[in-house]
């Protein structure tokens, strides 16, 4: 593996150990020639996708972009690092086993929307509103609604709630 600080392609690995729950062998390498290290990620791989974007482009499949914003969904959310972790895995698996080398955008987005809502509601609706190009508080609140996460109590104010004991 090239060294990514100068290049040099022999680098030296010095711990190697399993990973997420067995599903990588995660490898500690050193550089000799300028004593840089870094870590390398070794996972099983059934086959190449493909992602077909909505502008019509095709890009190959990038794992650590799915991880990068589900990370930024999850952001100060007492959500599990590795509960994170098992879900992409799982999401990738998926994708893997869908038979398909060439899948659309939207197939991944709502896949990691479903996920993403077993896992935490603020994360889910985050996650939404950049995956579905929300770009009104019309938008939020009819998603919010729809999905019955709106806050409730601010619609009529006749409506009181029967207090305790009634
Ligand atoms: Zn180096």
């Amino acid at each position: 593996m090239r060294c990514p600080f100068c290049g040099e392609l022999e680098s030296q690995v010095k711990d190697s150990r399993p990973s997420e729950d067995g599903a990588a062998i995660r490898r500690r390498r050193h550089c000799p020639e300028c004593g840089g290290r870094f870590t390398t990620f070794e996972r099983v791989q059934l086959r190449e996708l493909t992602i077909l974007k909505r502008s019509g482009r095709r890009a190959p499949f990038d794992r650590e972009k799915l991880v990068r914003s589900i990370s930024i969904a999850t952001r100060k959310r007492p959500v599990d690092p590795d509960r994170v972790d098992r879900m992409v895995n799982a999401i990738v698996r998926q994708l893997e086993s869908m038979g398909e080398t060439e899948l659309a955008s939207n197939v991944v987005g709502e896949m990691v929307m479903k996920a993403l809502k077993a896992l935490d509601d603020v994360a889910y609706v985050r996650y939404a509103s950049v995956y579905r190009d929300f770009r009104q508080t019309e938008d939020f609140a009819r998603f919010l609604s729809d999905e019955g996460l709106a806050e409730e109590g601010n619609s009529d104010d006749d409506e009181l709630p029967a207090g305790p004991g009634a």
